[in-house]
């Protein structure tokens, strides 16, 4: 075997709370894991703030911080995690063979895919013009630019609610602006956007063109235009930031020929389990899961693949 080949027994591949969850459990279980993080350490709860409903933390925590916690919970028990991409898989004959973005060819027993999903946007031009200079997906991160001053945020979800909200304590007025008459997050969320004085809500309308300026290399946006789709009427907004917040994508460009997802490209695993059609590769967290989506779920289908992935090895 070359220097540039390893073989390991269990290779995850993703590093959110499923994947440090699954490594947790595969170390304890001595099956030695590697995890490759992916371009988002930590995935996606590192681009948000606070976590108030992950159990075990009574006065709410950081994102980032948690999963930093994740983290050195798995290193501790001898995980070994490292920072880049698997760009290759093939598992048509076990074990299987994985190429990552390290040079290193990775001949793995067990597979556990916990590569998450990320932000859609709208697909306009002006979205991907601006994109960076006024044009965001994570107001979490990226909220602080815009103290002060006039935003808009597209979605109707959780995630537009809670970064709604979010932007109305550092900015001075925010636009939620949503397709339809009534808002698709929970009850909870719905009530704290409707009591936040400086959060109004555009029933109705979409994003039609992202205005903006160009100064020499620099670019910054100034407003967008809406259209109410029930008269067709457009309007202007003035704004310095756009946020986008419509959901997420599956991370499953890589496995697409490999293994059986949706039509929304998930994956999909057994009833009850985190099996894919592979035998000894699993899957699990949001790459998986439409429904549920939470830190909690991710964690627990984690503990679930390194469990299978476990008695898998065991078998055979
Ligand atoms: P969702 O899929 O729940 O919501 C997406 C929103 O964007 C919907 O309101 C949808 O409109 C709108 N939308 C989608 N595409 C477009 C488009 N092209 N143009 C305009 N609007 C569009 O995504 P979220 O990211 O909000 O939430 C994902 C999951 O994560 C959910 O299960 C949610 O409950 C959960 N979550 C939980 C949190 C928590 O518990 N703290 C925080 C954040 C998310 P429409 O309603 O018309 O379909």
């Amino acid at each position: 075997m070359s220097e540039t080949t390893e073989k390991v027994k269990c290779l995850i591949i993703g590093s959110g709370p499923a994947g440090y969850t699954a490594a947790i459990y595969a170390a304890r279980a001595d099956l030695k894991p590697v995890v490759y993080e992916g371009l988002q350490p930590g995935g996606q709860l590192t681009i948000t703030t606070e976590v108030d409903n992950f159990p075990g933390y009574p006065d709410g925590t950081l994102g980032t911080e948690m999963m930093e916690d994740f983290k050195k919970q798995a290193q501790r028990f001898g995980t070994e995690v490292r920072f880049g991409m698997i760009t290759e898989v093939d598992f048509s004959e076990r074990p299987f063979k994985l190429k990552a973005d390290d040079g290193k060819t990775i001949i793995a027993d067990t597979i556990i895919i916990a590569t998450g999903a990320s932000a859609k946007w709208l697909g306009m031009e002006s979205e991907s013009k601006y994109n960076g200079f006024g044009v965001s997906a994570c107001a979490t991160c990226d909220g602080f630019f815009y103290k002060g001053k006039d935003v808009a945020i597209v979605g109707g979800g959780d995630t537009a609610a809670e970064e709604a909200t979010y932007l109305a304590k550092l900015c001075r007025k925010v636009y939620l602006i949503h397709r339809r008459d009534e808002l698709r997050a929970s009850k909870a969320m719905q009530k704290k956007v409707l009591e936040t004085p400086n959060i109004e809500i555009l029933w109705n309308h979409v994003p039609k063109e992202i205005v903006g300026k160009e100064e020499g290399f620099s670019k910054s946006v100034t407003g967008a235009i809406l259209t109410n789709v029930k008269t067709g009427k457009d309007k202007k907004i003035d704004i310095d930031g756009f946020f986008v917040a419509i959901g997420h994508k599956p991370n499953s460009d890589l496995f697409k020929g490999k293994l059986e997802m949706d039509e929304t490209a998930y994956l999909i695993t057994a009833p009850n389990s985190t099996k894919t059609n592979v035998e000894g590769v699993y899957a699990c967290g949001d790459i998986q899961d439409k429904t549920f989506r939470q830190a909690i779920t991710a964690a627990g289908s984690g503990c679930m693949a390194a469990i299978e992935a476990e008695r898998f090895l065991s078998s055979t």
